[in-house]
């Protein structure tokens, strides 16, 4: 198992790449520490771990609330004493995200206090315990759209999100010596819930798919395995990474027909 006794907390752990990651990593023999602001979501997928002998406990947090993300860290330690992975998954595509003119300061707003604020409240708490357990690996789940301009405006996510792969490569630097990898994972556009509220008819979906070479849409579990590669003690020499997986999309010039 690649990932035996290992503890992991993973944000977003109900839905998506958090959920299908949580099932992996307790494949993998990880202690799961399951968190999501939803908890029929987040229990479901302790659920469904369990019923497949894993170990898992679910933590009710929104990652935006510095409390919420000390309690949760603070469940890992009295749950299983310790932290070697810690995902920063949790994020959202607000519907009305757009363009500087068409979005509102509160959509603004709180697409950075989840996506970005997020991100700095899970290693603000999970750092000091992962330094406690010997050291570890934290991801943080940036996106494609960092790296490249989107076809569909959505201006507040894509400035989240570069803010991500820009914090990761710092705390990367900083902690490189003291046994704790950073790496951003940067999905492509995937099929998951997130995306496809947003992109909701077939004429933004097409529009989207034109520029994946692969020509389909990513799936969350083809994100949890790049995770589990950087969860795990095979990518000890990886740090500071934005590591894409994203079916050639920001490979691509011209897309095959
Ligand atoms: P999803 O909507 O399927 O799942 C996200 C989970 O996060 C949900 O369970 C939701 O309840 C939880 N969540 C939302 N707000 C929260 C908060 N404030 N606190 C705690 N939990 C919260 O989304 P997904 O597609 O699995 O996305 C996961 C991550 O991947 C996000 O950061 C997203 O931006 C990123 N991403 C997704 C895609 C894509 O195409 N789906 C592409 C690139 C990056």
């Amino acid at each position: 198992m690649r990932l035996k006794d290992k503890i992991a907390l993973i944000t977003g752990g109900g839905n998506g790449i958090g959920k299908e990651t949580c099932l992996l990593f307790a494949k993998e023999g990880a202690k799961v520490i399951v968190s999501d602001i939803d908890k029929k979501a987040g229990r479901a997928t302790v659920t469904e771990i369990k019923k497949t002998g894993g170990d898992a406990a679910f933590v009710r947090a929104d990652v935006s609330n510095p409390k919420h993300c000390k309690k949760m860290v603070d469940f890992a330690e009295k749950t299983y004493g310790g932290l070697h992975i810690l995902f920063n998954n949790a994020g959202i595509m607000h519907s009305d995200d757009g363009d500087a003119e068409s979005t509102a300061e509160s959509v603004w707003d709180l697409t950075m206090a989840i996506n970005v604020k997020g991100v700095f409240f899970g290693c603000k708490y999970g750092i000091p315990l992962i330094k406690k357990s010997g050291g570890g690996s934290i991801i943080n789940t940036a996106s494609f759209v960092a790296h490249l301009g989107a076809a569909t405006s959505q201006l507040a996510y894509t400035s989240s999100k570069g803010a991500v792969l820009a914090m990761s490569r710092e705390l990367a630097i900083i902690h490189a010596r003291e046994n704790i990898r950073v790496n951003a994972l940067s999905p492509g556009p995937l099929r998951t819930e997130l995306l496809m509220k947003f992109l909701n008819t077939d004429e933004k979906k097409n529009r989207r798919l034109v520029h994946v070479p692969m020509g389909r849409f990513g799936e969350a579990k083809e994100m949890a395995y790049a995770a589990l590669y950087l969860g795990s003690d095979e990518s000890s020499y990886t740090t500071g990474t934005e590591f894409l997986v994203d079916g050639g999309i920001t490979a691509a010039y011209v897309t095959p027909e």
